[in-house]
């Protein structure tokens, strides 16, 4: 058995380790690590009705059918810097 003898009033060790340690679970925050913010441009008129983030190790361009309030129609946006 252990014979050490825990002296009165001082924490064990494990306790001070914070509880909170839950990182990456739901990345919702703004802390840009691997992510980068981009704008889509709508491929007709060139407005950049939307802002998004996407990481940055994936490769090429994010093409998505987004509502246009310029064309006032559906179209392919585009991401642009
Ligand atoms: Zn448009």
């Amino acid at each position: 058995m252990d014979d050490r003898t825990t002296p009165p009033g001082s924490l064990t060790p494990s306790l001070s380790e914070s509880p909170v340690k839950s990182y990456g679970a739901s990345g919702r925050g703004s802390a840009s690590g691997s992510r980068t913010r981009v704008a889509l441009a709508c491929t007709d008129c060139d407005s950049r009705n939307y802002q998004t983030t996407r990481k940055v190790e994936r490769q090429g361009q994010l093409a998505l059918k987004k509502f246009c309030p310029s064309c006032n129609k559906h179209t392919v946006h585009k991401e642009t810097k």
